[in-house]
Formats: C-alpha cells, sequence, structure tokens
C-alpha cells in the first residue's frame, strides 16, 4: 500500500474511514461535458471505486476551453467524450472501476442503473434531463448533486431524498435565465468553481460526512465577485410531485418520445430511431462521400455536406449540425438515410 491517499486522510474531514468508505462507492456522472470532466476526474484521483459516465457527444474543438479531459487528439478524431474520458481516467488511476456509455440518458436506461448507485453527480446542459435524474433520486433513494453553469457565474445544491428539498421544490428559487438553453457563452473558471461545490458535496456524502453537507442554494459569479448561499430548506413541499408524500415521478413514467429533440445552446438537432439500428458504416461512408468529406473512427461518422453536417453514432443516432429547425433536419435525415 502506497501513500497514495495520505493527505486526503489527514484531512479530518475524510480520514481513514472516510477514505475507506469512497473506495467502495459507485458515482454516476450524466454528461462528459466541462462539469463532467472536472468531476470525473476529481472524484477516480481522490478514489471512489467505481464511476459510470454516461455522454451522447464527442470532443469538438470548441469544448477544449474548458473539458479538461481532452485535447486535440480527441478533438481530431471526434472521439466520444464518454470513450475518450475513460482511457484519460485509467490513465490517471488504472484500479478505478469505469464504465464508459455513449447513449443517450433516457429515464427507462437509467432506471435500470439506478440500483447500484451511491450518488448522481449533474455534468447535464438541460433541465430536462435534471428532471429525470431528480425522480430518480428520489424513487432509489440516491443523493445527488445539481450543478450548472453559463457565462461567468455557477450554482450548486445538494438534494438527499428525504432530508432535503428537491430540484422540484426549489426551482422557483433558481434564476429564470438558468433555464433556458440558450447559452451566453462560458469560462472555465466558472466551470471550474460549480464543479468544487459539486465535487466537495460528493466527497462528503461518500465518505459518510452527510453532517457537513450544505443546505442552501449556492450561487456565484467570479466575474462580478459575487457569491449568495440562499436558504431554501423551507420550501420543501408535502405536495411535491416528486419529493412529496405522493410522488408520481412522472419524468421516469413519460413516454421516452423525443425523437427529434434539439441540442441546448447549439445549432444542432439530434435524430433517434425508434428502435435502435445500428448502421453499416461501410455501406454509408460509400454513400455519404458522394455528397461531402466523410471522416469516422470506431463509434461514429460524420459527413460534412455544403450545409450541413452529419454524425452518425453506432447506436443509430444523427446529429444534424447546422440547423435548429426540426423539420428541416427530418428532411436532411430522410434524403441521406432512408432514400
Ligand atoms: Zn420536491
Amino acid at each position: 500500500m502506497n501513500d497514495r491517499y495520505s493527505r486526503q486522510i489527514l484531512f479530518p474531514g475524510i480520514g481513514p474511514d472516510g477514505q475507506a468508505s469512497l473506495q467502495t462507492k459507485h458515482a454516476l456522472i450524466l454528461g462528459a461535458g466541462a462539469l463532467g470532466s472536472a468531476a470525473a476526474e476529481t472524484l477516480v484521483r481522490a478514489g471512489v471505486g467505481e464511476l459510470t459516465i454516461i455522454d451522447r457527444d464527442y470532443v469538438e474543438w470548441s469544448n477544449l476551453p474548458r473539458q479538461q479531459l481532452y485535447g486535440e487528439k480527441e478533438a481530431e478524431a471526434k472521439m466520444p467524450k464518454a470513450v475518450a474520458a475513460k482511457e484519460r481516467l485509467q490513465a490517471i488511476r488504472s484500479d478505478a472501476v469505469i464504465h464508459s456509455l455513449v447513449m443517450d440518458a433516457t429515464a427507462e436506461k437509467l432506471e435500470d442503473i439506478a440500483p447500484g448507485l451511491d450518488i448522481l453527480i449533474d455534468g447535464s446542459d438541460n433541465f430536462d434531463i435534471r428532471f429525470i435524474l431528480n425522480d430518480l433520486s428520489q424513487k432509489y433513494r440516491i443523493p445527488w448533486v445539481f450543478g450548472a453553469c453559463a457565462g461567468s457565474y455557477g450554482m450548486s445544491f445538494t438534494i438527499i431524498p428525504g432530508e432535503t428539498p428537491c430540484l422540484q421544490c426549489i426551482l422557483p428559487a433558481i434564476p429564470a435565465f438558468s433555464v433556458t438553453c440558450e447559452t451566453d457563452g462560458v469560462i472555465a473558471p466558472a466551470v471550474q468553481m460549480t464543479s468544487a461545490y459539486q465535487t466537495a458535496e460528493a466527497l462528503k456524502i461518500l465518505s459518510g460526512r452527510t453532517e457537513a453537507v450544505q443546505t442552501k442554494l449556492t450561487l456565484f459569479d467570479v466575474w462580478k465577485n459575487q457569491h449568495h448561499a440562499i436558504q431554501v430548506g423551507k420550501t420543501k413541499k408535502d405536495t411535491c410531485p416528486s419529493c412529496g408524500t405522493s410522488p408520481a415521478y412522472a419524468h421516469l413514467a413519460g413516454a421516452d418520445d423525443t425523437k427529434m429533440a434539439v441540442l441546448c445552446g447549439r445549432d444542432t438537432v439530434q435524430i433517434r430511431p425508434e428502435t435502435s439500428r445500428s448502421y453499416d458504416f461501410t455501406y454509408l461512408e460509400t454513400k455519404l462521400s458522394r455528397h461531402g468529406r466523410v471522416q469516422k473512427n470506431p463509434y461514429l461518422l460524420s459527413c460534412a455536406l455544403p450545409d450541413y453536417r452529419l454524425v452518425v453514432f453506432r447506436d443509430g443516432r444523427v446529429l444534424v449540425h447546422g440547423t435548429k429547425k426540426v423539420e428541416q433536419a427530418k428532411a436532411i435525415y430522410e434524403k441521406y438515410f432512408l432514400s
């Protein structure tokens, strides 16, 4: 046994028991973008036993200023983030058990993996997924740590089922502009500050020190040097559809019919076939290369058309970059994939 974790063990908040506890725990990181990358790296370095990382996207050049697990090689190769994250994390710590899933985080799939999880870390970029996480947390009694950032501001809140209010309960306290998909850009310090709050909370929970958990909604702006912590404990409602006395878990029960989705803050529409289908990439490459430059790796194939860029994943999902219009994306999809 080397002294790898000696500084954490010396830290009274964790200690030897806390460290031993961390090493038996399993964390879900939902989204491997900026917040997800930062959380995954911190938890892996801290010695958390097992991580499941879910992400549906691939590395792009515009990610590199803040998505700390990726570099130029991954952007050039258009590597799926979940795959690239696992590779980097295993280089940091070879004994970490890491499951990387390149897919949409649907309620159905999350319910399959929920029973083995000890914590849910929000690395997503939209409230549709956060409400699914919120219901999942309540139904399976798993703590989760909400985090969001944009521009130079960020926020974090820890939800412990049965003790704290949930995301539904505190929603009125969350600034309205954060709930929309429009982004005003973002700088890395806002990400790192948000992640620092999220991962400190995760370390408290996973090392068994729940008495240290922050009960307030934390909000800050690293550019304007503002920092607030809002008391939201009293907002917990018995009538809440997620954490109340008769929960409906509507976000888990809701039919997963989002076959077409405009991706948050991006000029992109995702199309998901009704049943997962796998394409013959060799055939697709031949077909699409008549229309534009094709690039592929073991996980996806992309084609640069004159006005759009198509990306096809192994699970059958197609991203149409260059439009926010669902009808337009659908027409492009039908032209190149169904004809
Ligand atoms: Zn609630």
